[in-house]
């Protein structure tokens, strides 16, 4: 039997990079998905990559980090899956006109009578261009970053670890790494609390020439390469307790009624931005977004709870307890917690873990597990 490097648990944004970036360390990786390549939320994405404007914090700071380096990372990956022309944010009551001038990222104005030079479908809006900004083909992307693995389609139950090595349906592997978006994580980690925001986005035809991606609370592509553009998306939270997320949205009973509600709402806030002619909706993707309340994303070594308050109760009280001493998962990583910014986060999250795995490389706390398991472990 074949022993793997890897088994990476999760074929999205997540994974797929981490394969990738495993495979440039010549490290051997299968790649396991109950729904195939991009079968979760990363199938249904936009997939929009754009700045996160306003006065620079540590969030908007990583994703624009993240943004310039995963822009160049897809280009050289695959030029052709990748739709650079920018994006026009129109302010809206997150992202009003002082927010979205702030001078951290290179902006044009451009006022309603510049927008109507531009294209006379314009509405009667301006808003804030930003250069360095695309639209991205999601499933060609993630089914070009794991040409270099083996993907079986299979659905896990449970991770059974012996002798060194882990052995899941048939597969073994020296490190497993869970990408597992929404789903139940496969290992128990309390901290790491991922709370899913449904969305759904669609592709439709329109003869109306859109010049770049614009945004306001929903974002239109610019045309793309199919001719038809990308409309979306919806933000619903899962809140009821029966929304344990085992399946795709597609089959989740709380969503199969409310579909034509949502793309009312999609189009309609679509023609307040641009005038869309003949528009007809070829396409309709759902999916849901793991989030945690910092709205980081999540990526190092899964620290064992249980194992660890046990070892060292007195963390509860503010004791210091160093990263390395504490008790975690052998040879068990996780990559989660993307939120909206999936395809953006992918690539450069990809590369720290994979430098953090080989190489020993830190870690940015603020987006570590450890960051959440003591702020978990104090809290109670
Ligand atoms: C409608 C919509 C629009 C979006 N638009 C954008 C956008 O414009 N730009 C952007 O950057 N991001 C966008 N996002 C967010 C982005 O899609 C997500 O952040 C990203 O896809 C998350 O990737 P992931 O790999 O963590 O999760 P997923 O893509 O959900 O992948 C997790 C995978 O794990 C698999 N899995 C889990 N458990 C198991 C198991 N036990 N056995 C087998 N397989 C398992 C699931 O089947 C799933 O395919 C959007 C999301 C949605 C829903």
């Amino acid at each position: 039997m074949k022993i793997y490097d890897f088994l990476i648990i999760g074929a999205g944004s997540a994974g797929c990079n981490l394969a990738y970036f495993l495979n440039k360390y010549n490290r051997s990786v299968a790649v396991v998905d109950r729904e195939g390549i991009a079968g979760g939320a990363s199938g249904a994405a936009g997939a929009f990559l754009s700045p996160l404007p306003g006065k620079k914090n540590s969030y908007n700071s990583l994703v624009n980090e993240a943004l310039e380096f995963s822009l160049e990372f897809y280009e050289n990956l695959l030029d052709l899956a990748v739709n650079k022309k920018g994006v026009l944010r129109v302010p809206n009551s997150n992202f009003d006109k002082e927010k979205l001038s702030y001078e951290g990222i290179k902006y044009k104005y451009l006022s309603s009578k510049k927008l109507h030079e531009i294209s006379e479908k314009f509405m009667d809006i301006e808003g804030y261009f930003y250069e360095d900004a695309a639209v991205i083909e999601p499933i060609q992307i993630c089914n070009k970053l794991t040409q270099e693995s083996d993907f079986f389609k299979k659905d896990i139950k449970e991770l059974t670890f012996k002798d060194n090595l882990y052995l899941v349906d048939g597969i073994c592997a020296k490190n497993i790494i869970l990408a597992q978006g929404v789903s139940s994580s496969l290992v128990s980690m309390p901290y790491m609390e991922i709370s899913p925001i449904f969305g759904l986005r669609v592709d439709a035809k329109t003869t109306t020439k859109v010049p770049f991606n614009i945004h306001k609370n929903i974002s239109i592509s610019t045309n793309k390469k199919d001719n038809t553009l990308s409309i979306g998306a919806t933000h619903e939270r899962h809140d009821g307790k029966e929304m344990e997320c085992l399946t795709t949205c597609d089959r989740c009973s709380f969503y199969i009624n409310n579909e034509q509600t949502q793309i009312k709402t999609l189009l309609k806030q679509a023609k307040e931005l641009i005038q869309l002619d003949n528009l007809e909706v070829v396409k309709i993707y759902k999916g849901a977004r793991a989030t945690i309340k910092s709205y980081f994303p999540v990526v190092g070594k899964a620290v064992d709870y249980e194992k660890s308050l046990k070892k060292y109760p007195s963390i509860k009280n503010g004791t210091k307890i160093p990263p390395e001493d504490l008790e975690y998962y052998p040879n068990l990583y996780v990559i989660n917690a993307l939120g909206s910014r999936g395809f953006v986060f992918g690539p450069y999250l990809a590369k720290i873990l994979t430098q953090n795995i080989i190489c020993n490389e830190p870690i940015p706390k603020e987006i570590s597990t450890q960051k959440l398991f003591y702020k978990m472990a104090r809290k109670n």
